[in-house]
């Protein structure tokens, strides 16, 4: 299954993304505020108590998984245009998912050419690529999986490429990446691949996903090329 994504039907990037994930945070947040207040009422027995205990840990959770998928790096910051050496932030990349995989018992792999450059702010390009290789890691839950994270020049493009060994995806699946809530998760937020996309599109790259069930998924990435 092959299919290169259209970025006119995603979504206008910044605005999009803010307002989504304010109101992502407002739910848990609300439902929060309900539960500690029914916490304070002096009659309840200890199974509600503690029920209700937990329900605003997991809402709480929740709220902070919305904001490591809008900006694991935390912070926020301006945008800064400037040219990024894709090696060093690969290997940063892979510094920040190693704890995650070790997690689920993933292999993180990286292999790049050297004075590979393109044009982007940091820290989105470092979100974007966190996100997909985060799903990929997911995708591997069940399995010893490799997640790899590559960099090569192709004509007047960089490639990144990033792959996994996971359960991956239907053409339906493939189809609503990006779309914002779209998740198979239990936990799942759907803001990853949105964000991703948005801040991708904002570097002039363009996304194609290979995937095969079973098999596990590709996201290629192309930039243009940057001059050293
Ligand atoms: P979330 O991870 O919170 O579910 P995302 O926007 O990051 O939201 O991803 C949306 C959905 O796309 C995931 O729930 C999953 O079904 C699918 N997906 C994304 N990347 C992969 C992958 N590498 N392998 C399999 N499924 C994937
Ligand atoms: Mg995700």
């Amino acid at each position: 299954l092959k299919k290169e994504l259209i970025f006119s039907e995603k979504m206008n990037i910044a605005s999009v993304i803010s307002a989504s994930v304010a109101h992502e945070i407002r739910n848990p947040l609300t439902s929060v505020r309900g539960f500690i207040q029914l916490l304070t009422q002096t009659e309840l027995n200890p199974e509600k108590k503690q029920m209700y205990g937990e329900i605003c840990l997991e809402e709480i959770d929740r709220a902070e998984q919305i904001i490591n998928d809008y900006l694991s790096l935390a912070k926020p910051y301006p945008e800064v245009e400037e040219k990024l050496d894709l090696g060093e932030e690969i290997q940063y990349i892979c510094n920040v998912l190693t704890s995650l995989a070790n997690l689920t018992g993933a292999e993180v792999e990286i292999k790049y050419d050297i004075n590979l450059f393109v044009l982007g702010d940091r820290q989105q390009l470092r979100q974007s690529i966190i996100n997909i290789a985060k799903n990929g890691i997911e995708a591997m839950e069940n399995k010893r999986g490799i997640l790899k994270i590559e960099a090569y020049r192709r004509n007047n493009e960089v490639i990144l490429s990033i792959s996994d060994t996971g359960i991956g995806m239907t053409i339906d699946q493939i189809n609503r990446l990006g779309v914002p809530y779209f998740s198979n998760k239990n936990k799942g937020t759907g803001l990853g691949m949105m964000v991703s996309f948005s801040f991708i599109k904002g570097m002039l790259g363009k996304i194609n996903v290979k995937s095969e069930l079973g098999k596990g998924t590709v996201f290629d990435i192309s930039f243009p090329i940057i001059k050293v």
